[in-house]
């Protein structure tokens, strides 16, 4: 992990912009506990938040306090180089996060580009949810097990007390995206399907739009057999 190390912030102070004192202060916002964010290397900031979960630090200059981008702060401050007019955008998709290493400079059309290519425009997603029931640690774990073991949506769903919708999700990175996560286990055939699987299937054709496909794919069957069993020709031989 990189710690930053005080001597070389310092040597990086941008002309002026920033002092020890800042620096100094900058770096005691800053959790840097293993396991954060999507890679588990996140710096992220502890200290307050804007509206749209970006770290803020106040920086008071002739008895006047200016607000700034925690994460700009931190490129500006640890790499030396002044973003000027450009932005400082998150590689990891991690509002909270001042880890220099995980920023890049872009414009703001990349940057809105970036937005857009992570499907993060308008929605807030992952840890920052307040309804979100996991951790990004637990999305790791999920995954993990959905690709190296036979477990199936439902039971990865009752481990981690969340919906089979909320799982296939995940599995596919539709949700917690992240850029870095390879699904490798994928549908080989169709798989039998219990008393349990009918009733979800039932259950959630009623109560989501979720169309026949889709449910074939989340259940690993094709669709034929989804039609079958909402309209209630299907009876499982368990
Ligand atoms: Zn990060």
């Amino acid at each position: 992990m990189l710690i930053p190390k005080l001597d070389n912030v310092f040597n990086n102070l941008c002309s002026g912009k920033y002092n020890r004192n800042d620096c100094a202060r900058f770096i005691s916002k800053i959790n840097m506990s293993p396991g954060l964010g999507p890679w588990g290397n996140c710096w992220e900031w502890s200290s307050r938040l804007s509206k749209k979960g970006y770290g803020q630090f106040g920086c008071s200059r002739h008895n006047k306090k200016i607000n700034h981008s925690s994460h700009r702060v931190s490129y500006e401050m640890f790499t030396g180089k002044l973003l000027g007019t450009y932005c400082a955008c998150h590689k990891c998709d991690n509002r909270k996060c001042v880890n220099p290493t995980h920023l890049f400079p872009g414009t703001i059309l990349d940057n809105n580009i970036d937005r857009d290519n992570k499907g993060r425009n308008n929605a807030l997603r992952g840890e920052e949810h307040n309804m979100s029931k996991l951790t990004w640690a637990q999305v790791h774990e999920i995954r993990k097990l959905y690709n190296t073991t036979t477990l199936s949506f439902v039971k990865l769903a009752k481990m981690f007390q969340v919906s089979y919708v909320e799982i296939s999700y995940i599995v596919n990175n539709s949700h917690w995206h992240d850029v870095s996560y390879i699904q490798t286990r994928f549908r080989k055939g169709y798989r039998k399907l219990n008393n349990e699987d009918l009733i979800e299937i039932c259950k959630l054709h009623k109560s989501s739009n979720l169309t026949h496909a889709q449910l074939g794919d989340m259940f690993s069957t094709n669709r034929k057999l989804i039609g079958k069993i909402v309209n209630g020709t299907y009876k499982c031989n368990e």
